[in-house]
Parts: C-alpha cells; sequence; structure tokens
C-alpha cells in the first residue's frame, strides 16, 4: 500500500529528478511497461482502442517488435534496480506491470478481423506519438536547450500530459466532429473548377499554398480569440503555461481544438487539395505546433522574419507589454509583419511566459471548466 500512494504522489509531485538513485530510470522503465500494458489491450479490442486511419499505416508486425523491445528494456532496468535496491518500489510497479502486460498474451496476441465503423479511442495515436515525441523532442531539447536547468518533469507537466493523453484519445471523435462540420458548414463552397486547378498544381506548389491558406485562417482566428473577451476564455487556457516546452504546446482548451480545426480545414476541403498535399500538411502543422512551443534557442537568423520559429511563438506566450497579443502566425512569420502584429523587442528571447494576472487554475479538469466559470 505505501508503495502505491508512492507512485501516487510520483504523478503529483513537482520536484526535479535527479540522477543516481534509479528515479529516473525507473520512471523510464515505468512508462514503458504503461505503454506496453495499453498495447496489450490495443491488441485484444483494436476495433474500440484503435484509430482506423492510423492503423492503415503501420505494420502490426513491427508494433510487436517495438513492444516486446520495450518489455525487454523495461524489464532489465526494473530488475536491475530491484536487485541494486535503486528506488525499488518504482521498479517493483513497473515489474508488476510488464507480468501483468505477459500474462495477457504480451506481443505475441494474435488479432484477428474485427467490425468496422465502432466508436473508439485513439489508444495507438497515444502510444506511438508519445513515444515518437518524447524520443525526437528531449532529444532536440537537450541538444539545442534554450534554458539549460529547466528539467524535463518541470513544473504543471501533469497537467500538460493530463491534456496530451485526452487530446489524442478523442483525436477519433475530433476527426469525425469537424468532418462533419466542415461538410455541413462548408459544402455549397466546394467547386469543381478551383478544386481541378488546385489538383494539378505542382507537388510544392501545392504544399506552400496548403501551408499559407491555413495559416491566414489559423491567423485571423487565432486573433480573434485574443480580440474578443468571449473566446479568450477558451484560449487564455493555452496561454496559462510558464514553463515552455514541447509538451506545453498540448495545454489547450478542447472546444478551441475543435473551432480551430474546423475553420482551418474548411478552406483546405473546399479547395480540394489531394491526400498527399494533405498528408505533408498534417507533418508539418504536427511538428510546427509542438517545436515552436519547445525549450530550444532556435531563431533562425534572418529567416525568422519568414519561417515561424520557437523565438517567434515563445514571444506570443511572453508577459511582457510589448509582446501582448502579437505574433499570431503558426507557420509563416511574414503575415504577422505583413498584418503588423509582429513583436518588435531588443531582448533576444522573453522572460517570463503566462497570462498577466496568472489567473486560470492549474490541472486539467478545472482548464476544462474555467472558461465557463471564470468571472473575470
Ligand atoms: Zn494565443
Ligand atoms: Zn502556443
Amino acid at each position: 500500500m505505501k508503495d502505491l500512494d508512492r507512485l501516487n504522489q510520483l504523478t503529483e509531485s513537482h520536484g526535479e529528478l535527479r540522477p543516481g538513485h534509479g528515479m529516473i530510470s525507473g520512471v523510464i522503465a515505468l512508462s514503458l511497461a504503461i505503454l506496453c500494458f495499453l498495447g496489450v489491450l490495443a491488441f485484444h479490442f483494436p476495433e474500440y482502442l484503435t484509430t482506423p486511419q492510423l492503423r492503415k499505416s503501420y505494420n502490426v508486425d513491427v508494433m510487436r517488435q517495438l513492444m516486446l523491445g520495450a518489455l525487454v528494456l523495461a524489464g532489465s532496468i526494473s530488475l536491475y534496480n530491484i536487485i541494486r535496491g535503486r528506488a525499488r518500489w518504482l521498479a517493483l510497479g513497473a515489474f508488476t506491470l510488464i507480468a501483468l502486460t505477459l500474462a495477457l498474451g504480451g506481443h505475441k496476441v494474435p488479432v484477428n478481423d474485427f467490425a468496422d465503423g465502432t466508436p473508439y479511442i485513439g489508444l495507438d495515436w497515444f502510444i506511438l506519438d508519445l513515444l515518437g515525441s518524447t524520443l525526437i523532442f528531449i532529444f532536440i531539447e537537450k541538444l539545442f536547450a534554450l534554458r539549460k536547468h529547466q528539467p524535463v518533469f518541470r513544473p504543471e507537466w501533469q497537467t500538460d500530459f493530463h491534456h496530451f493523453i485526452v487530446n489524442h484519445m478523442i483525436v477519433g471523435f475530433v476527426l469525425l466532429a469537424t468532418n462533419l462540420l466542415v461538410h455541413k458548414l462548408f459544402g455549397w463552397a466546394a467547386n469543381d473548377g478551383v478544386r481541378g486547378w488546385v489538383q494539378n498544381l505542382n507537388f510544392f506548389v501545392a504544399v506552400f499554398l496548403i501551408v499559407l491558406v491555413a495559416d491566414l485562417v489559423q491567423y485571423w482566428t487565432h486573433r480573434a480569440y485574443h480580440e474578443v473577451p468571449l473566446l479568450w476564455r477558451l484560449h487564455a487556457v493555452h496561454h496559462s503555461v510558464k514553463s515552455m516546452d514541447w509538451l506545453a504546446g498540448s495545454r489547450q482548451h478542447i472546444l478551441e481544438l475543435i473551432i480551430t480545426r474546423t475553420l482551418v480545414l474548411a478552406p483546405i476541403y473546399v479547395l480540394g487539395f489531394s491526400k498527399e498535399v494533405i498528408d505533408a500538411y498534417i507533418i508539418i502543422v504536427g511538428f510546427q505546433a509542438v517545436f515552436n512551443h519547445a525549450n530550444v534557442s532556435v531563431r533562425l537568423g534572418p529567416l525568422r522574419y519568414v519561417i515561424v520559429t520557437p523565438n517567434f511563438h515563445h514571444w506570443h506566450h511572453s508577459q511582457d507589454d510589448a509582446a501582448l497579443d502579437k505574433n499570431y502566425a503558426a507557420h509563416f512569420a511574414f503575415l504577422d509583419h505583413l498584418f503588423g502584429t509582429a513583436v518588435k523587442s531588443d531582448r533576444e528571447w522573453p522572460e517570463r511566459y503566462g497570462v498577466l494576472g496568472d489567473y486560470v487554475p492549474n490541472g486539467f479538469l478545472r482548464q476544462l471548466a474555467f472558461p465557463f466559470r471564470w468571472k473575470g
């Protein structure tokens, strides 16, 4: 029971994890064990726990190998820590979960034919994106750190991780909702002549155009979120992060997510871009949305007037007077220079992030309720 309490505390603690005590390796082993456990559940119930659009694009055998590797790695780490008495309670937690995963069939669970069109949560998307993002972005952040002393498990990481989990799990619902809304609201605007022209464009021209169109919509939507008080209630949640890193961008109210996606996808749908171009856009937006928040000292020299960099978006999150309601673009910085909303500061990086007055509460559920409760 005492060990369970300690595990519980771990998800709430705010301190930095120090190397040399089996804590960091223990957390890695436990995280991998949790992902393996979720993975085995997804093997058993693919119709409810995997994303139809996503599962077409990966090979299940590769997933099995990946899971086997993770099981072996997490198992060895926790065994070593148990034997050496390093944070034994943590290692035992991971080990128990690995045993449970193996008891449920581990990486060998056969996947039979299953029904399509069932309601689902995107567990596979969550597992793969969490693995991929942590590996890629923590590596980049260590290599090009802006704030070198900011730990990976910095204050309020739990809140942002909670947003990350929920946003990923409901990806299916969000896709469905935005798809329906886009077709219902903007179906009338589709024109065969324009769509034919767009589909014949050179791939790179089309990618440039899709990002430009998406960012133009994103710019004005984002600006409205700042300038219309009712919308600011939703967007304030995103701005309440006080530590910028790859996880910080996940903090976003779910309604904002749906509204913005619908509005950005509308012109993309109306203009009729090809699947390859849309896929390229999804990769670009997926990377940039995370990277722009990352704890990296990337400014790109003169290119920063063209492309949105972490520096550009960090300023958007700054509490400085000179930066309030500025730097709205998500891809092309020149949009803000064009519309006169670019931050002009003689300092390179902002000092403090967050909402002036710090009135947004911490915690996922409180932030979900915040727009409806705030009396400001
Ligand atoms: Zn904003
Ligand atoms: Zn942001």
